[in-house]
């Protein structure tokens, strides 16, 4: 249990919060027609439907859109980044941009696959009349070394793909030096906790992403955010939360699997800005106004242990 035994001596030196701390927000939303990559005939409609719905949901919020998609909705697009909105880009199709997964169909995309559709993906922006893309997320959190090459190499700032889901510190990783990127992952409590699929025992990490948060009661949502700030601090970054919900989350769906998914979910989301609030100080940020924070860490250390393995 190298992990556990890394974390306990990091949060040894942990000082417990003493009075409200002031938390950066960012609430990001994967833009993607069908279901990710749970292509079950889901269409873009969907996508265009909840663009249109999110308005006025919050200040200063960041959407990653699927660049398949900017082309149909260049006109609402245009107008939410006029309001303020950051949009980043959240592959083409949803391909995969590192290697197989076995919970995945898709096959790695070659280098020259990633470098056209990665310009494609550009190129959309472009002829909407959008802001080139600084930011990406890759489709399921699944990156690899070259994606970031390229990323950098087309002018990219801010990377938000590293696997939270396989457990991680929720603290930026820099990539590339000065001028290369900065990786700021989906929050995710670092410590596991053991589940089972079937009489498999695993260990679990809770990301913050919509499903785990919805599933989460107010007490533990509150110990999880507590622990993570005090991680972030030590570790000598300014507390901060990214969370991950997805376009068709917000719209309702048949599939058993999908039941959590509704309108009201926009509800929730200010439920939940309201409960952080009663604890912490809240500001909501965009992704690279929360990366523009972590300048200032780039020649830190601490940066380089942020993958717990
Ligand atoms: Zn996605």
């Amino acid at each position: 249990m190298l992990r556990a035994r890394k974390l306990r001596q990091i949060m040894k030196h942990a000082q417990p919060p003493t009075e409200t701390r002031t938390v950066f927000l960012v609430l990001t939303f994967d833009v993607e027609s069908e279901y990710g990559s749970h292509r079950v005939g889901g269409n873009g409609v969907a996508a265009s439907q909840f663009l249109g719905n999110i308005q006025n949901v919050s200040e200063n919020m960041t959407i990653f859109v699927q660049g398949s998609l900017v082309q149909q909705n260049s006109e609402i697009l245009r107008s939410l980044e006029r309001q303020g909105i950051e949009i980043g880009l959240h592959g083409y199709r949803h391909e995969l941009w590192g290697p197989a997964q076995w919970y995945l169909a898709d096959r790695p995309l070659t280098l020259q696959e990633k470098k056209s559709l990665l310009e494609a993906g550009m190129e959309a922006f472009r002829a909407a009349g959008l802001r080139s893309p600084a930011i990406f997320r890759s489709p399921n959190l699944v990156a690899d070394t070259s994606t970031l090459q390229l990323l950098a190499e087309k002018g990219f700032r801010v990377d938000s793909s590293l696997p939270s889901h396989r457990g991680l510190l929720p603290v930026p990783v820099f990539f590339g030096g000065p001028e290369g990127l900065i990786r700021i992952p989906v929050t995710v409590d670092p410590t596991p906790s053991l589940s089972r699929k079937g009489l498999l025992p695993y260990y679990r990490y809770l990301v913050f992403d919509l499903k785990n948060l919805k599933e989460m009661k107010t007490g533990e949502l509150l110990q999880h955010v507590s622990r993570i700030v005090v991680l972030q601090e030590t570790l000598g970054f300014l507390p901060h939360l990214v969370i991950l919900c997805h376009s068709w989350e917000f719209l309702n769906q048949s599939a058993e699997e999908w039941d959590y998914c509704c309108p009201a979910n926009f509800e929730f989301l200010r439920n939940l800005d309201s409960i952080l609030s009663e604890n912490f100080s809240v500001r909501h940020v965009s992704m690279s106004t929360l990366a523009e924070q972590f300048k200032g860490n780039k020649t830190d250390a601490v940066s380089s242990c942020s993958v717990l393995e």
